[in-house]
């Protein structure tokens, strides 16, 4: 850049930059030159990296300082990488212009974007929010704040443990976590880390900001309040703590007032059905398991929404779905009627799509940040709202009419945004043309002058011309004498006794009388009033925006929800859902129940085939589901889980028909696969998990185990998912698919009345597997592992020999150091003939003690293949 070469030689201005730097020795400091950010030393070789920019070197002294740079006007792309790598960008700006002072100008960092903290449009995005969670621990807990700085949103909360913060937390996934100083590498930190969905960026604030009675200060201070007790913040000096610095540091970080954050609310854990964070990714409610993205997540298939704000929405009641009936049922009756008038959801997406984002274009402007496109947009969204409260008016449902509330609250400021700014303003501030005519008298006058000003210079010239008959006179100007008239050599004997010589040059002289002087004052300033004047108005329009934030966001609010109903209505009434009936029963109960999302994922002349499953606390709490690999064990246990989540969040399910009983928390427990980047043996994860479940389930939690004791050795593992299944029967009580591959389980149904086997239908045709996705009562015998392995190619010998190793281990014989006695093999030859135990042949030895589970399966079987 052009200050490159200033830097080499101007040594006070490194000495300028090393100061700034230590101030923000944890950032990327982008140092303003003329048209560029600059970044030296460290930081130029991290970004030029990062940015895939060229690195220079610039002499000084005998050391090289390493550089690079970015124009300023396409820097927000560059930021938003940084930031997405988990950087902070500190912006160093010019704060004076140049020449106006002594010495070199003056630089302060006017901001700091970190990951948490963008208010940025172009670096945000748009259906994504954007949180910042700050935490602090003590020997009785942890507090948690979470806060979005573009929008206001604030939270905070306090848990009994890392793992309970992290289940709150990780409902809006947060970028960036703020911890006490000193703390980064804490275990404390590290333990929540490992439960968040995806690893923030970690900052450290001051340990004093976290100091509860300077926190709460701080918040009391901000909020203009006596006490934090409307906040329900009395007696949670942690949560208090939390939300002190989140505060703090939004205001430290973008040097504003934060006008925006008006509220803080209070998050607690029972108004909202529970799910830890490795549930939520279990079940790929937000993104999913392959790539992290939201295809093939629930959200990617349930967000049908139009605005931003209604996505940011839907997200949050998905990863967070209710806990409380009458809430339920008020979001199924408002979805029910809007799924049953596609004429109205046509009207109401009509309107919705000429709504902008209110939440962040408040936040922006509140912020004293925005421009005069973000008020235009601002006040054509607001001016939609009346006619949308119109329309959710109009609706029978108490949801949907209480929805209508907020938007007319704001008709004056839609008018006046409406009146006073153009239809297309630039996107700079101080050149003017921002303001309509008509708006500001005083203004309009400015306007006319600067531009007519041309035409009465024209006038007088005119005029002059023909008073002095010089015909060539010509008014003209300069930077140092302003307007002046200007007269050749040949003419000066018609020059009028009234005009004062200013300066003589080769051929002409120059003239100025008080006339064009008075008109050089008025044109010159005139353009420079009406900029500075545009510039005022603009302010006291974003300041009347700024007063008006809690009534704009009411309104936001409305919309985005009305935006999440209607998305839940189209998605009812194209995907063929029904409204699920819940109550305070402990049954959950699906007929013909597909999986939201694998139904979207089939191919083209695949079908999904529909599942029953019938839960209740008298006869089937506990259901033992087996079947083969790829049978669709997971698929139809999460499609339960994902039903009931559905109907909680207030949506449709994709059924015939469902009961659920209302849940309070969700547990999964699924292959372990994923957890190994965190150091811990699969076995051993499987294990903390299952144990967290057995200790926080209750009656009328829903619980998922997918091949429990898998990651030990087979008598190992049966034991335990054994005991983990009488467990879950005799104590627990509480609702649970339990998917296994040790079909010995089937047994315990035996001896348990609540647990029913099931299993999922296969079939034999032509020499293949045939999987017909059928879920029938129950146990499968045999996991047909060898058939299925057979099919896979394995050579005829192997398959036959594991057939016989197989029998042999089935009929339990011990040997003296109690292992299965495995038949040593004496002539290959003879071992042939058990292998010809079909797919479908008799049970495996195991099995005849239970004569009537077999049977049935056997039936099932039978009439499937008729
Ligand atoms: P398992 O858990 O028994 O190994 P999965 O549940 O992973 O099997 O199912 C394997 C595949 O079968 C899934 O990826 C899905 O595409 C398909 N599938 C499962 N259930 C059904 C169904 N009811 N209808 C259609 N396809 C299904």
């Amino acid at each position: 850049g052009s200050g490159a070469r200033e830097i080499a030689s101007l040594t006070p201005m490194m000495r300028q930059y090393l100061e700034v730097k230590a101030l923000h020795p944890d950032s990327v400091l982008f140092f303003r030159l003329g048209d560029f950010y600059e970044m030296f030393f460290e930081d130029a070789v991290r970004a030029s990296e990062i940015l895939q920019i060229t690195l220079t070197a610039r002499a000084k002294g005998a050391d090289k300082v390493p550089m690079c740079g970015i124009p300023y006007h396409s820097s927000r792309r560059y930021i938003a990488r940084l930031i997405g790598e988990g950087l902070k960008v500190a912006i160093c700006e010019q704060v004076e212009e140049a020449g106006t002072g002594p010495g070199i100008v003056r630089r302060e960092v006017t901001r700091v974007i970190t990951p948490g903290m963008v208010l940025d449009e172009e670096v945000l995005e748009p259906r994504d929010s954007n949180f910042l969670a700050a935490v602090c621990w003590s020997e009785r807990g942890w507090g948690g704040a979470l806060l979005e700085a573009s929008t206001g949103e604030f939270l905070a909360m306090e848990a009994a443990s890392a793992a309970e913060l992290a289940e709150s937390l990780s409902r809006v996934e947060p970028r960036e976590l703020l911890v006490p100083g000193g703390q980064r590498d804490s275990a404390e930190v590290a333990q929540l880390c490992a439960r968040l969905p995806r690893m923030p960026a970690i900052a450290e604030s001051e340990a004093a900001a976290f100091e509860p009675t300077r926190a709460a200060g701080f918040l009391r201070t901000h909020f203009a309040v006596q006490s934090l007790s409307a906040f329900g913040l009395d007696d949670s000096p942690l949560a208090t703590s939390a939300a002190g610095a989140a505060l703090r540091y939004l205001k430290d970080t973008q040097k504003t007032p934060a006008a925006h954050v008006d509220r803080l609310s209070r998050q607690e854990r029972s108004g909202s059905l529970l799910m830890d964070e490795s549930s939520r990714a279990n079940l790929e409610v937000l993104r999913s398991q392959r790539d992290g993205g939201r295809k093939g997540s629930l959200l990617g298939v349930l967000d049908r929404t139009v605005t931003s704000m209604g996505a940011r929405k839907l997200a949050r009641w998905l990863a967070s779905p209710l806990g409380s009936l009458p809430e339920i049922h008020a979001r199924l009756d408002a979805v029910e009627e809007l799924s049953a008038r596609s004429v109205w959801r046509e009207e109401l997406t009509g309107i919705l799509k000429e709504v902008a984002d209110l939440e962040r274009l408040t936040g922006r402007l509140s912020l004293g940040a925005g421009n005069a496109r973000d008020l235009r947009a601002l006040g054509l969204s607001l001016a939609q709202l009346p006619r949308l409260g119109k329309a959710l008016a109009r609706c029978q449902t108490a949801l949907l009419q209480s929805l209508a509330g907020p938007l007319t609250a704001l008709p004056e400021l839609a008018d006046l945004l409406a009146r006073a700014v153009v239809d297309e303003p630039p996107v700079v501030l101080k050149e003017g043309g921002l303001i309509r005519q008509g708006y500001h008298a005083e203004l309009d006058k400015l306007v006319e002058l600067s531009t007519s000003g041309k035409d009465i210079l024209l006038k007088i010239e005119q005029r002059e011309k023909e008073r002095t008959g010089i015909g060539s006179l010509k008014i003209r100007y300069n930077k140092v004498f302003g307007y002046y008239l200007e007269v050749t050599k040949s003419n000066l004997h018609l020059v009028p006794a009234d005009y004062i010589r200013k300066q003589t040059t080769v051929g002409a002289e120059r003239f100025v009388t008080p006339e064009l002087k008075e008109h050089e004052e008025l044109v010159l300033t005139a353009e420079e009033k009406r900029c500075a004047l545009e510039l005022q108005l603009f302010e006291e329009l974003r300041a009347k925006v700024a007063s008006a934030a809690p009534r704009i966001r009411s309104a936001a609010e409305a919309v985005a929800a009305a935006d999440a109903l209607l998305s839940f209505a189209r998605c009812a009434s194209e995907y063929g859902y029904t409204r699920p009936e819940v109550d305070a029963s402990e049954v959950l109960s699906i007929t013909a129940g597909r999986h939201p999302v694998v139904e979207r994922m089939l191919g083209a002349g695949e079908s999904f085939v529909p599942n029953d499953v019938r839960m209740d606390p008298e006869d089937a709490q506990l259901l033992v589901i087996t079947g083969p690999n790829m049978a669709g064990k997971s698929t139809v246990m999460r499609q339960v889980a994902l039903t009931a989540l559905m109907a909680q969040a207030g949506s449709f399910v994709p059924a015939k028909a469902a009961r659920i009983g209302l849940c309070d928390r969700i547990f999964t427990r699924v292959g372990a696969a994923d957890n190994l980047a965190r150091g811990q043996s699969t076995f051993m994860v499987e294990m903390t998990e299952t144990s967290h479940i057995l200790h926080h389930a209750t009656r009328k939690s829903l619980i998922i185990l997918d091949e429990i004791g898998r990651g030990t050795s087979t008598f190992d593992g049966l034991s335990i998912a054994w005991a983990v299944a009488e467990h879950l029967h005799d104590h627990v009580s509480a609702r649970t698919l339990f998917a296994t591959h040790y079909h010995e389980l089937v047994d315990l149904a035996r001896e348990r009345t609540r647990v029913k086997n099931l299993c999922i239908a296969v079939k034999e045709q032509g020499g293949k597997v045939i999987f017909l996705r059928k879920l029938i009562p129950g146990g499968a015998s045999r996991s047909y592992g060898i058939e299925v392995a057979k099919l896979a190619g394995l050579p005829s010998e192997v398959v036959g020999r594991a057939r016989e190793l197989l029998q042999n281990l089935e009929s339990g014989e011990l040997d003296d150091a109690g292992r299965p006695r495995v038949a040593v093999r004496q002539n290959p030859k003879r071992a042939v003939s058990t292998g010809q135990l079909g797919l479908f042949g008799e049970p495996a030895p195991v099995a005849p003690a239970a004569p009537a589970l077999p049977a049935s399966h056997q039936q099932a079987l039978e009439t499937l293949k008729a």
